[in-house]
């Protein structure tokens, strides 16, 4: 089948990887002019690390990853309230790897290896179901026909509000916004430790990577309307939403402006009754993003995507059924991880002081031997058996 894939990010790819090894003809078309490097950080583990290894990526990816030893909870002062070491919670077995978004999307496009068309610096402006097959029309080149469309284009999705109707249906605030930046020769750093300082309604993180370079990311809750598109903005909402906080809080937002890269969005879940509709589906994001609060959107996405391309070649290119599969299959896993995240909203941003002080108490009796284990542990363990793939 001739499949349209909308997005070149994390869910993308790894759709066109595995109906390219179906034997199906993937195009993948993305907005941005090019694939990009670096940017921030995500912790990828879970059923999305057994996708990646089922890709042969997995020694890639730890190439160009990290592994993040420790988490420091400090207080305003600086002064250290709690540690928590990684490997209690995930375990020795190294089935864990922090890596750049954008590296993590670079390594599963280059996993491809030339077997999906890849179409840069475009997007869809019309999509036409038309019961036979699918109608395309692109911003800059021609129209073409598909049988399939999948939207992989994120949290903001173009083919979700084109096919399935408006965002206000479907994202559901967090209250709170996302700040990522990266500050190069910053000081003072902690080699390879995420230090977190949180107060009443924010919370400052930073992480000391290779090449002088410090990853800043700040959680802050927020209602209301967020100046998406304009930096000056963004960064002027962060300075005097954290105005007066303390820690390095005032001298890391003193170098803002300085940072190379910078992400600034809502953190939003988006919550559909199906991500499929006709002949167009949903992966990743644009399908059931579960926000930055779970900590694994990026490992859904690639489970999301293999399950789908596992049920297309289950079904035997019957679409509908596949379909269904996909959605009965993951839908009640995918749900579970989005409630997770929601609980988790008052670690990323206390609403009071007594959330602040269970935070700071759960990270305390975190550092102890075994009870992260206990605590986490369970968490951490994908309740999701992968369906095979075994190509014809
Ligand atoms: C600050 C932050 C921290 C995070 N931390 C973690 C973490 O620790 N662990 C984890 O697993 N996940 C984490 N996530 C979530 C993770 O980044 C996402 O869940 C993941 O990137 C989703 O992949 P995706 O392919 O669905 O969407 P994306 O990665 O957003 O990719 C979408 C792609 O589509 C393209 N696109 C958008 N619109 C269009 C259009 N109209 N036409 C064509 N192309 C388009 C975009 O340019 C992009 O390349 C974090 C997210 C944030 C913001």
């Amino acid at each position: 089948m001739r499949i349209l894939i909308v997005g070149a990010g994390i869910a993308g790819p790894t759709l066109a990887y595995w109906l390219a090894r179906a034997g199906h003809q993937p195009t993948l078309v993305e907005r941005a002019p090019e694939l990009r490097s670096g940017g921030y950080l995500v912790d990828f583990w879970g059923a999305g690390f057994d996708v990646a290894d089922r890709m042969g990526i997995v020694p890639e990816l730890q190439r160009r990853g990290y592994v993040i030893p420790e988490a420091r909870a400090v207080d305003r002062t600086g002064r250290r309230l709690a540690s928590i070491r990684s490997s209690s919670i995930m375990g020795a077995a190294g089935h864990y790897v922090s890596v750049a978004r954008a590296d993590l999307a670079a390594t599963i496009y280059a996993a491809i290896g030339g077997a999906a068309e890849l179409i840069l610096d475009d997007t869809v402006i019309g999509i036409d179901d038309h019961g036979e097959g699918v109608h395309v029309a692109f911003e800059r080149g021609p129209s073409r026909d598909f049988d399939l469309v999948v939207g992989a284009d994120g949290l903001h999705s173009r083919v979700r509000q084109l096919v399935f109707g408006s965002d206000e249906q479907f994202e559901r605030s967090q209250h709170i916004v996302v700040a990522v930046f990266d500050l190069p020769g910053y000081q003072p750093r902690d080699e390879l430790v995420a230090v977190m300082y949180a107060e009443v309604g924010f919370q400052v993180v930073r992480v000391s990577l290779r090449d002088d370079v410090t990853m800043v990311v700040i959680t802050a809750r927020h209602d209301g309307a967020l100046p998406l598109h304009d930096r000056a903005a963004q960064q002027g909402l962060l300075r005097a939403r954290l105005a007066g906080a303390g820690w390095e809080t005032a001298a890391m937002l003193e170098a803002m402006p300085r940072s190379v890269t910078f992400y600034f969005d809502a953190a939003s879940q988006i919550r559909m009754p199906a991500w499929t509709r006709g002949r167009v589906a949903l992966v990743g994001d644009a399908a059931a993003c579960p926000s930055l609060l779970a900590g694994q959107g990026s490992a859904l996405a690639m489970v999301e995507s293999y399950v789908l391309a596992a049920e297309l070649m289950a079904a035997d290119g019957d679409h509908a059924t596949a379909f269904a599969r996909y959605q009965s299959r993951l839908g009640p896993f995918v749900k579970s991880k989005q409630d997770g995240a929601r609980r988790l909203g008052v670690a990323f941003a206390p609403r009071n002081r007594l959330d602040v002080v269970t935070r700071n108490t759960a990270m305390r009796l975190m550092g102890l031997p075994k009870v992260a284990d206990l605590v986490m542990g369970r968490s951490f363990h994908d309740a999701i058996d992968l369906p095979a793939f075994s190509p014809a």
